[in-house]
Parts: C-alpha cells; structure tokens; sequence
C-alpha cells in the first residue's frame, strides 16, 4: 500500500491504495536481462524484521515466498548466474531487495541513485541499507545519463530523475512493437491520463514533469504499449509468467 497523493500529485492524500511490484526478464540474444528485484524475500516471512516496523505497518506488503525473484526465476528454469544484466529504476526497498542474490551479474543504475541509496540525505526515506550491504563489490555501470544496453535499440535505460535522483525507465523493443516502462516517473495509469506528477519528488516538479512529457512524446510516437509499474488494476491485464511479450 502507498498514500494515493504519494504516487500522484494532490489525489486523496491519506487515502492507501493496493499497488503491484513488477520484475522483468529479457531474453536477449546476448543475454538475460532482469529487470527491478522487487523485496527481499523475508519481507514474506517478517516483513517488519526486514523493512522495520514502521514501514511494514504502513506499506503492509502482500508477499509470498513463491513471489521472491529468485524463485520466479526458477520457474522459468533459470538461476541468478544465468542473468548478464540487472537493472534497476531505482534503489528503493521495494525495487532493489532482490539484489544481493546476483553477484555475478552486473548492475545497470545511474550513479546519482547508488550514492543516495548507500548514504542517503537525512530526511530521504525509502532506502535499506540491508538491500545493497553485500552489493559492494558486485559489478556496476555507473551511468550518467541514458545506455543502450546491447548497443542495438532493443533494450535502452533513460536517466529520468523523478521520485528517486537516479531514476530511470526502460525501454524495451521487440518485434511487435515497443513496451516502455515508465518506473516511478508515471507510476499509474490515472497519472498518464491526468498529466500529473507524483506527490513524493527528489528533484523540482518542473524537472519531474518535464520528464514525463519527455516519455509520453516517445510512448506516443512509437505507439508503445505501457507497463505501470505500481498500478494493480493495469498489471491484471499484463502477461505474466510463463506468457511473454515479443
Ligand atoms: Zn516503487
């Protein structure tokens, strides 16, 4: 659960609403490619253990074992050493819980979010130091900016600092058209439709909103299909595992 304004801007504040956590896996010619980590698997078990009390209370994470992302992946007869890349829109402990199970894939993150999450500003939720401890030496590219993974259009990341200073939304390509992944930056549908922001930002709203007219200018000119990131309602209609986009 997130407060409603949380994920847009002026929209019932106070009001909690049930939203998703997605990960996805890209089969690439030159590798898999996993995107986002969702929780750590003992939020199934003791989420207050992992998350601590006050965020469990409030968040109230619906998780079981089955749902942790190695055991997804184990589901599609694959394990952590199978992934190439790992990328992530941003390190909160909702997306980056998984991370510590991939040693010897490498990570794709912008710079901005690696520092904020390993040191983050006094007031800055969100982050859990237990999700990225045993990350120090894994492999990273730092970015600064956007990255065409494959150097070919397929699989690209573009920088697009919103609700976390690192963020970032994928943009995948594939034969049937483009799917775009707009993270944090549109969370929900209902944020699309209503040109709206959300409510929690790490840079100034013009930014934030200039970056999201920035996507929407590519979701239109190529027709792309949108995944919503944190939108339940959206993410029944969405094809899961085994099922596939391509
Ligand atoms: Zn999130």
């Amino acid at each position: 659960m997130f407060d409603s304004a949380q994920l847009t801007i002026g929209k019932d504040p106070g009001t909690p609403i049930e939203c998703s956590i997605q990960m996805y896996l890209i089969d690439h010619p030159d590798g898999l490619v996993l995107f986002e980590t969702g929780f750590d698997p003992q939020v199934a078990s003791d989420p207050a253990g992992y998350l601590g009390p006050e965020i469990a209370s409030l968040w109230k994470p619906k998780m079981k074992e089955e749902d942790s992302v190695v055991r997804q992946l184990e589901r599609l007869h694959y394990g952590p050493k199978d992934i190439k890349y790992v990328i992530l829109s941003a390190l909160y402990m909702d997306h980056a819980g998984g991370m510590k199970y991939f040693p010897q894939s490498t990570f794709i993150v912008q710079r901005a979010e690696l520092k904020m999450a390993w040191w983050p500003d006094p007031c800055v939720g969100g982050y859990n130091y237990s999700d990225i401890k045993e990350t120090r030496d894994f492999k990273f590219i730092q970015l600064d900016s956007d990255y065409d993974v494959f150097n070919d259009g397929t699989v690209v990341v573009k920088s697009c600092p919103c609700h976390a200073i690192g963020e970032q939304v994928l943009i995948v390509r594939l034969k049937g058209g483009t799917i775009v992944n707009p993270t944090g930056v549109i969370p929900l549908r209902r944020n699309y439709e209503l040109d709206a922001i959300p409510g929690v930002l790490m840079v100034r709203p013009g930014e934030a909103y200039a970056n999201m007219q920035k996507l929407k200018g590519i979701i239109t000119k190529e027709r792309a299909k949108v995944l919503y990131h944190h939108d339940l309602t959206e993410w029944r209609t969405y094809k899961k595992l085994p099922d596939y986009y391509e």
